[in-house]
């Protein structure tokens, strides 16, 4: 699937612009300079195809990107969980992430980015419950592991799974990523693989 290289589709900052819903999507989710841009990066092998930014909460637009020519669409969703009045924005993007949770019927799986130095957050938590609720698979993708002793990584990844298993809507096991390193990179590509066309 990432064989061919991964091109942009467009970016949509209302639901009613996204294409019509033949091809299977697979959502990208996090807070805010969680890692996403470098992580969509680091799957697709473009750099610069997912804008990487210092400035958090800056991408607001809903970014598609197409994978092998039609067989799976990867749907970068805006940061969350960053700004001054953080109310106001997570209740905006949870209106538009949550209309496109629950409306969007070719929406395979959400990969729920989680900083590995912060765990998981309140918000983090939130949109956890948002994603049970619209009953959407979600994956756990834990981010700059290269920023984390080893010790510290297993205890986390250990009370990640024992919150997860408490949640219907979970997959089972975090996948433990640095996009710096390139490490998980391979498995979450596989995992991605899986829910493409064939
Ligand atoms: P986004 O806001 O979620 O798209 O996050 P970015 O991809 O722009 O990354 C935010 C910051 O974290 C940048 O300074 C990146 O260089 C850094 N970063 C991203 N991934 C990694 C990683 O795997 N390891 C390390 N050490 N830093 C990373």
């Amino acid at each position: 699937l990432f064989a061919q290289p991964a091109t942009f589709l467009l970016g949509v900052a209302r639901l009613g612009q996204l294409p019509p819903a033949m091809v299977p999507e697979v959502a990208m989710a996090g807070r805010s300079n969680v890692g996403k841009s470098s992580l969509i990066n680091a799957l697709t092998g473009r750099n610069g195809l997912a804008r990487t930014s210092n400035t958090p909460g800056r991408t607001q637009e809903i970014n598609l990107f197409d994978l092998a020519g039609g067989r799976l669409t990867l749907v970068d969703l805006p940061g969350y969980g960053y700004a001054k009045a953080p109310k106001e924005v997570v209740e905006r993007w949870t209106r538009a992430v949550f209309d496109y949770l629950r409306g969007r019927p070719n929406l395979m799986r959400v990969c729920l980015l989680i900083d590995a130095r912060h765990g998981l957050k309140k918000v983090d938590e939130e949109v956890m419950d948002l994603l049970a609720k619209a009953a959407v698979p979600f994956q756990v993708v834990l981010t700059k592991a290269d920023l984390v002793r080893g010790g510290d990584l297993s205890k986390l990844v250990r009370d990640l799974e024992g919150r997860l298993a408490r949640t219907a809507a979970a997959l089972p096991h975090p996948i433990v990523t640095s996009s710096r390193q390139q490490q998980g990179i391979d498995l979450l590509r596989a995992a991605i693989a899986k829910l493409a066309r064939p």
